[in-house]
């Protein structure tokens, strides 16, 4: 999954692309509404944290352009205020949820894995499963039948992205973008050097799975059985 963090508080910033890095998430962050705004446009997130009280253009107004323009990342406000007309406002725009700062690490965490969970498609306990394989979200391992290995971060978000995507093919931009970055020098060189070694990884399993290349187009999932 990809976190874009909105918070101008550049240390509190820093602390959450820690905690959720460690918790291996992709993150990104910026630092005012209009920057904020701009990266959440591009609609490869799938949780956004929002700050309320932002330079350039306020938490409000960013989440009620994305609302307008038809963006539907969860978002989840954070914010120094705790007034109860600030929460209601912020979820008559469209925001998902809500926290207080100084806000409680393991809480954050629920809440995200609990937004996560509304885009996923088949996911029961923070798991992911795919015809004889499935993901363990927490654990990073994949698993066919008794064999399992585990995932290193890249390979694990690009097996998430396929999983969360059922048999749908995914271009190399997506991959790029998604977990690489928007910003990022990765080339498709990277993306295939990836995939191979996840697929040398559902071999070792022995998952009937496999990752079927569409010329010219990108990758899916496919079981071979
Ligand atoms: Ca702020």
């Amino acid at each position: 999954m990809r976190i874009l963090i909105i918070e101008d508080e550049i240390a509190l910033a820093d602390a959450l692309q820690q905690i959720l890095q460690k918790n291996k998430y992709l993150t990104d962050a910026c630092h005012d509404g209009v920057s904020g705004l701009d990266c959440a446009m591009t609609g490869i997130y799938d949780v956004i944290i929002l700050d309320i009280n932002l330079p350039k253009m306020n938490g409000f107004d960013v989440l009620r352009a994305l609302r307008i323009n038809r963006i539907s990342t969860p978002v989840l406000l954070l914010t120094a205020r705790d007034e109860i007309s600030d929460k209601v406002a912020g979820l008559d725009i469209g925001a998902d949820d809500y926290m207080t700062k100084p806000f409680n690490t393991e809480e954050l965490l629920a809440r995200i894995r609990s937004l996560g969970r509304r885009n996923a498609g088949v996911v029961c306990e923070n798991i992911l499963k795919f015809s004889d394989i499935s993901l363990n979200l927490s654990t990073y391992e994949l698993t066919c039948g008794d064999s399992s290995m585990k995932l290193g971060l890249k390979e694990f978000c690009i097996m998430e992205l396929f999983l969360r995507s059922g048999s749908a093919i995914i271009s190399k931009e997506q991959l790029i973008e998604k977990v690489w970055g928007y910003d990022s020098n990765a080339e498709y060189n990277n993306v295939e050097v990836y995939i191979s070694f996840i697929r040398k990884k559902l071999l070792h399993i022995k998952s009937a799975v496999t990752v079927k290349t569409v010329r010219g187009v990108g990758y899916c999932l496919s079981c071979g059985r």
